[in-house]
């Protein structure tokens, strides 16, 4: 009897033990279940936050590379492609311009003739093989290096009129101004100032342009979204250089 009694307690014991093992392997078990989706949420949220800095450190990490980088320019000019010949229209023997603006354009020249103004169009499209002759040859028989030149004539691929969008203008009556900056003491020029706007042409080499000289006769249409597309980067470059002086 008494070894019987002393077998089932050795048999008890053990399993009391392991009713209590897994009783507290249950709870646990619960416990992680019921915590198991606070816990992905704490990771996904952390994970987000994380992914989210290192996309905003590499974004400011290119824009101060933006920032410091050369904005395409060579010698002061920005390149520019070369309009499709599709969309170029014939205004006047050798006059060819972008067929979004040559509406504009004559309305001008139309207005500023009714207003006693004779302006004359010097200069339309230039393609980019024009301009590599314009450039390098005028270059060379100036005897000038290219950054000499450049303040006066784009370098071939960097021209506005490779777009079709720039026109050269003159006074009819004071042809000797053509290309000059006397230009801007002509009746035409004054008349431009006041009026260019309304028919959506500005102005690209102004007074306040360090590295290209002011040329009052050329002029860029920025009267459509084409137009306005092209000039983005010298708008931003220009705009960029006003605060800076403010
Ligand atoms: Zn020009």
């Amino acid at each position: 009897m008494d070894r019987k009694e002393e077998v089932n307690e050795a048999f008890d014991i053990p399993v009391a033990e392991r009713i209590y093992l897994v009783e507290t392997n249950t709870k646990l078990k619960k416990i992680l279940f019921l915590s198991l989706p606070v816990l992905l949420l704490l990771f996904s949220i952390i994970g987000l936050r994380f992914s989210r800095n290192a996309k905003l450190s590499s974004q400011g990490n290119i824009n101060i590379q933006n920032a410091n980088n050369h904005d395409h320019s060579i010698l002061g000019h920005l390149p520019y492609n070369e309009i499709s010949k599709d969309k170029l229209v014939v205004i006047e023997p050798d006059i060819e311009v972008h067929i979004d603006m040559s509406e504009d354009l004559l309305k001008m020249k139309e207005d500023a003739r009714n207003d006693g103004i004779f302006l004359i169009f010097l200069s339309g499209y230039r393609s980019i093989n024009l301009q590599k002759d314009i450039f390098y040859s005028l270059k060379s028989f100036r005897n000038q290096v290219a950054a000499e030149r450049a303040r006066v004539s784009a370098p071939p691929g960097y021209s506005e009129h490779s777009t079709g969008f720039a026109i050269d203008i003159g006074d009819a009556n004071k042809r000797e101004t053509d290309f000059e900056v006397d230009f801007e003491n002509t009746d035409a020029f004054k008349w431009l100032i006041k009026n260019a706007a309304k028919y959506h042409f500005k102005l690209s080499f102004n007074q306040n342009n360090k590295n290209v000289d002011y040329e009052p006769w050329h002029w860029r249409y920025e009267g459509s979204i084409e137009a306005l597309k092209v000039f983005e980067a010298s708008n931003r470059k220009f705009n960029a250089g006003k605060n800076l002086l403010n």
